[in-house]
């Protein structure tokens, strides 16, 4: 088989285009296509201060590498990576080294947050407190809301204007489906293509890869010879994203396509549902982070457990 571009041998068919690819023109159409997004979305603007959020995981490693090819020597623009350290003992170490070294290669700047240095716990011991408080919050909760916090609070200590993560075609409609499955409608405008409306202290987040399927991440991460980490953190469970993952792949392989519907129509929804919700951003009564409630989540969830955020 030939690769349809360059008559090379092919290494990739396309479920969608029927298209095969060797393996410098998948790579090229991947490069390609994130750049259509971030051009049609205008994801950047000229002198953006980017801060890649970079796990070591294979979507992360992608972006920073993608983004370093697209926007590293746009004059004006400057990436900067950062990996969060939850302080799960035996789980974040090798992603932490790789990200370093992946950034050291493309001399991009890196820096490392811990949740230990700026919550003064690490997840293990903020995890280890729920449960013997007997608060009925799992790992993840307090994880993904004290990650997204401290990124937000690292970015602006950076003077970064744009925060980028790598997620792609499947987590995004993955996230559509769970917020619809649970009746959470209005977090759908979160899920639009754009950047989020910039509210008083809370830094823009892009997503560059989210019209990419996670297969295709994987494997330009492979023929890119990236050195992977699929290390699994201890609290990984079921969860509801694991069958919603399950069920949207079955349904891939049967129509593909079906996943960038989904994200299509999360596109659409997202600005309407927007300008219906009507979202006002104040200064958090404990911590003055920027939150729509009174009180920002991170010190909700921290506040159960006699943390102060
Ligand atoms: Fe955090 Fe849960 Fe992921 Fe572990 S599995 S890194 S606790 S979100
Ligand atoms: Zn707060």
């Amino acid at each position: 088989m030939k690769c349809t571009l360059c008559q090379a041998q092919a290494i990739y068919k396309s479920p969608y285009s029927g298209q095969l690819f060797c393996a410098r023109c998948f790579k090229r159409n991947v490069e390609g296509r994130v750049r259509a997004t971030i051009n049609h979305h205008k994801l950047f603007e000229p002198n953006d201060h980017i801060l890649i959020a970079v796990s070591g995981g294979k979507d992360s490693l992608v972006l920073l590498n993608i983004l370093y090819k697209l926007e590293a020597r746009r004059p004006g623009v400057k990436l900067t990576a950062l990996t969060i350290d939850e302080g799960v003992a035996g789980y974040r170490g090798h992603g932490l080294r790789v990200a370093e070294e992946a950034a050291k290669r493309l001399g991009v700047e890196h820096h490392v947050a811990s949740f230990k240095e700026y919550y003064g716990y690490t997840l293990d011991e903020i995890y280890d407190m729920a449960v013997k408080k007997r608060v009925g919050l799992h790992a993840c909760t307090f994880c993904g809301v004290l990650r997204r916090r401290l990124i937000n609070v690292k970015a602006r200590e950076l003077g970064a204007t744009k925060v980028a993560t790598g997620h792609n075609l499947d987590d995004e409609a993955q996230t559509a489906l769970i917020n619809l499955l649970r009746g959470t409608v209005s977090r759908l405008a979160r899920l639009g293509p754009k950047p989020p409306r910039m509210w008083e202290g809370f830094v823009p987040r892009v997503k560059p890869l989210r019209y990419i399927p996670e297969r295709e991440v994987a494997l330009y991460a492979y023929l890119s010879g990236f050195e992977l980490y699929e290390e699994e953190c201890r609290y990984v469970r079921a969860s509801l994203r694991d069958e919603i993952r399950y069920m949207l792949n079955k349904l891939e392989s049967k129509h593909p396509g079906m996943k960038y519907a989904v994200v299509r129509a999360v596109d659409r929804l997202a600005p309407l549902i927007e300008r219906e919700v009507d979202v006002k951003v104040k200064p958090c009564r404990y911590c003055g982070e920027p939150t729509a409630r009174d009180i920002c989540r991170a010190c909700e969830v921290l506040e159960q457990l006699g943390i102060k955020g």
